[in-house]
């Protein structure tokens, strides 16, 4: 027991509260370019490069093409709750951007080394500005904490350095730097799919080519990554199948592709697992299976008496949600089901 009494209570310095929230708003490297890339959007970009060195702990840099941010406002912007996109309460009602709290900014200036290069359409020159814990801060020391004109290009870049540098528990947390990396990779390549009329790159800072690098005008299935989205084949298939009374002591599967009689050993499975599921244990399917799939995806080419074939999207067609539904759909007889899934 204590019987020292309570500790006196004591209001928190504001820095602290602002550094437990932004520790609570940015809580790793991922998370800080999600809300860049949402100001990127928020300030109608159509390009938006991320430059990463270790897993966004070291650096994590976006550039954007957007509208910019007034001069006048730099002293303003990396404060909490300063925002261009909420004035009344009620205009919650029809917010139409991704931000609208003003916490981002400064957030990210509380946990890194925040630096701003910005320029608008139309003015003469670009600024830069640096800022600690919300505040505009001198590069170096005894430099001025003014922001200073200098060379840019349209558009916003924002640096966050040594990221989580004043929360040594949380950078113990984080020493993954790859496993951040491709945190990062994925919140850029989703919302690179979300917005293909923006052009998305992301790499690290010093590798000879982008990780991912998507086109102005590309479409949505062309930016999403190879491997993820496969082409739905086209096929179309009919064919006949024994009741489940009709008791045949062995199974018998005629399979035509293309109007050839062959085998495929993965169909024959996929129809033997099928059929275990739905017939009584002695009784044996007869299965006539008449596939069409567009020559130039099946290769006969495999067996020297071209009982074998193999085909492309062999896997999708065999799992094909009309072939499996339609075989153990009706009791006996014709399945004519005309399947055109492309
Ligand atoms: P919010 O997005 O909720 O307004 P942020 O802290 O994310 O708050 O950003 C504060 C303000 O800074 C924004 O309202 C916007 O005016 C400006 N801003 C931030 N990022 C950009 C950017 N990339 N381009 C132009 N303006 C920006
Ligand atoms: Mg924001």
């Amino acid at each position: 027991l204590d019987q020292t009494g309570p500790a006196p209570i004591r209001k928190l310095d504001t820095t602290v509260i602002n550094r437990i929230a932004a520790g609570e708003i940015i809580n790793r490297p991922s998370n800080a370019l999600k809300e860049l890339i949402e100001n990127s959007l928020d300030a109608g970009a159509t390009s938006i490069s991320v430059n990463v060195k270790d897993g966004g702990l070291k650096v994590l840099q976006i550039q954007d093409n957007g509208h910019g941010i007034r001069t006048e406002d730099l002293p303003l912007v990396c404060e909490r709750f300063t925002t261009s996109k909420l004035r009344v309460y009620e205009d919650l009602q029809s917010i139409h951007t991704y931000g609208f709290r003003g916490e981002a900014l400064a957030s990210i200036s509380h946990v890194s080394h925040l630096s701003i290069v910005t320029k608008q359409a139309g003015t003469d020159c670009a600024y830069r500005a640096h800022y600690i814990d919300g505040k505009l801060a001198p590069p170096k020391p005894g430099a001025s904490a003014d922001p200073e004109p200098c060379a840019g290009n349209p558009g916003t870049m924002l640096t966050a350095e040594d990221l989580f540098y004043n929360i040594p528990s949380r950078l113990k947390a984080l020493k993954n730097t790859r496993e951040e990396y491709n945190r990062i990779y994925e919140v850029a390549s989703r919302y690179a799919i979300h917005n293909s009329g923006v052009a998305f790159t992301c790499r690290k800072i010093g590798a000879p080519k982008a990780d991912l690098n998507t086109l102005p005008g590309a479409t949505t299935i062309s930016n999403i990554p190879h491997g993820l989205w496969t082409k739905r084949p086209e096929f179309s298939f009919r064919g006949y199948v024994s009741s489940a009374t009709h008791d045949m002591s062995k199974s018998v599967m005629l399979l035509f592709i293309n109007h050839r009689l062959v085998d495929h050993t993965p169909i024959k499975r996929a129809l033997d697992a099928l059929y275990s599921g739905v017939l009584p244990k002695s009784s044996k399917p007869f299965v006539y299976l008449d596939l069409q799939i567009k020559p130039e995806h099946v290769d006969v080419n495999v067996h020297p008496a071209k009982r074998e074939v193999r085909f492309l999207h062999e896997d999708e067609i065999i799992e094909s949600y009309a072939i499996q539904t339609t075989l153990v759909k009706g009791p006996s007889g014709e399945l004519a089901h005309e399947a055109s899934n492309a």
